[in-house]
């Protein structure tokens, strides 16, 4: 893969492919690490003299077509206002993707400024399954600059039009943030130190559910705690209430359970939990006396039985990777998994690798120290998909070609 340091990019236009999708309460960004992560590559295209436009996404715009989208936002303006903090220099942010304002902005910049785009998902075709759509609008964002740096490692897993076909119509290389992500990954999969333990968790359940069957087999040890956790307590016939269900997902579970025993892999679930009779900061905790959950209730955390058991399956570890806060670590009352769980693998001597925006968030906000882990991933699914051995689109597009 060639390196961004390779190009020649002084007084040349270079569109820089980042991922700042950061989480957002409203309009305020609640943990900027995706955006200081994207810093290393921009200071340096900045400091050789480089014209950079700045090309990202943020959340997921709701709506048809453009219009409709850019007018729902998120807007990247509150991004763009930070990244100008820390960069300490002016970041203009362009009123559209890659329409004339874009133009326009792009065509304005002089050696060492920085632009930003507008959120890239205001245009439908970014997410097109059609080569032909996503293709049009590669080539609107492939007219504003004379080469391209992919350094979106949390967006390089997606078929998208900015992420993997914009590549392709410019000379392009890999920004310092994706190299490292990927070095980082390499060792976990280049015969990692064992035991191998994998913690999942976190909210986003049929995309996580879908990478077990494949670390079947990778991995010594399988943690599931988070959302997805319920959907394997039901799949083995426990009462889950009201927690987090994808009951469509249950035959797919169970054969991931089945192959996992087949395989000798140990699947380790929550045996109690920390639930609440509603999804809120103020409900009232109450601690199960097993891993069944009575009706009314939802699970929002493990319980103090499964923090010691996956502490215990953790302690012997040689590799980890994590990736999904186990419970609602943003509501206090149901933190303690999630600390629990960091503060196991922080005690792990070995490779210790934490991957997903919200789970890279969880570890800034309990305020463990920096050197916790010996690396804080920036991609979720990105990392996970990595992990499965699936090409990421992103970075095959870096790979090949120009
Ligand atoms: P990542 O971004 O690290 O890949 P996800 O996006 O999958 O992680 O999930 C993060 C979210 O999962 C957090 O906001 C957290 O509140 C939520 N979560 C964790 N446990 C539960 C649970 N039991 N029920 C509902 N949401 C949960
Ligand atoms: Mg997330």
């Amino acid at each position: 893969m060639k390196r961004a340091d390779d190009l020649d990019v002084v007084g040349r236009t270079v569109l820089v492919r980042t991922d700042l999708n950061v989480p957002m309460d409203g309009a305020a960004i609640t943990d900027d690490g995706r955006i200081r992560a994207s810093l290393p590559t921009l200071r340096d295209l900045v400091s050789r003299g480089a014209k950079v436009v700045v090309c990202a996404h943020l959340g997921r715009p709701k709506g048809d077509g453009y219009a409709e989208r850019a007018a729902g936002g998120p807007s990247l303006a509150p991004v763009a206002a930070r990244l100008a903090e820390l960069l300490g220099q002016p970041v203009a942010l362009a009123a559209d993707v890659a329409g004339e304002s874009a133009r326009a902005i792009a065509a304005g910049l002089t050696g060492g400024q920085v632009a930003m785009l507008e959120n890239v998902r205001f245009e439908p075709a970014e997410t097109s399954k059609d080569d032909e759509v996503r293709g049009e609008l590669a080539g609107r964002l492939a007219v504003l600059a004379g080469q391209y740096v992919g350094d979106g490692f949390g967006a390089m897993h997606r078929k998208h039009a900015s992420v993997y076909d914009t590549p392709l119509l410019l000379p392009h290389a890999a920004g310092q943030l994706v190299l490292a992500e990927v070095a980082v990954l390499r060792q976990l999969t280049t015969s990692p130190a064992r035991p191998y333990v994998v913690v999942l968790g976190g909210a986003k359940v049929s995309d996580k559910l879908a990478v077990i069957g494949n670390l079947v087999g990778k991995a010594d040890r399988l943690l599931i705690a988070g959302g997805m956790a319920y959907t394997f307590l039901a799949a083995q016939g426990h009462q889950i209430g009201d927690s987090m269900l994808q009951a469509e997902q249950i035959p797919q579970v169970t054969e991931a359970l089945a192959d996992a025993g087949k395989a000798g892999v140990e699947v380790v679930l929550p045996v109690d939990h920390v639930v609440a009779d509603r999804f809120a900061a103020d409900a009232g905790p109450e601690v199960t006396g097993g891993p069944d959950i009575a009706d009314g209730k939802m699970g929002l955390d493990i319980g103090p039985a499964t923090r010691e058991l996956f502490a215990a399956k953790l302690a012997d570890a040689k590799t980890v990777f994590w990736n999904g806060p186990p419970g609602v670590f943003e509501f206090p009352a149901f933190a303690a998994g999630t600390l629990a769980v960091a503060e196991a693998i922080s005690h792990v001597t070995g490779l210790t690798v934490v991957g997903g925006g919200d789970s890279a968030a969880a570890v800034r906000h309990l305020k463990l120290p920096a050197d916790a882990f010996t690396h804080i991933s920036t991609g979720g699914g990105a990392s996970l998909e990595y992990l499965e051995g699936r090409d990421l689109p992103g970075l095959a597009a870096l790979e090949n070609g120009r």
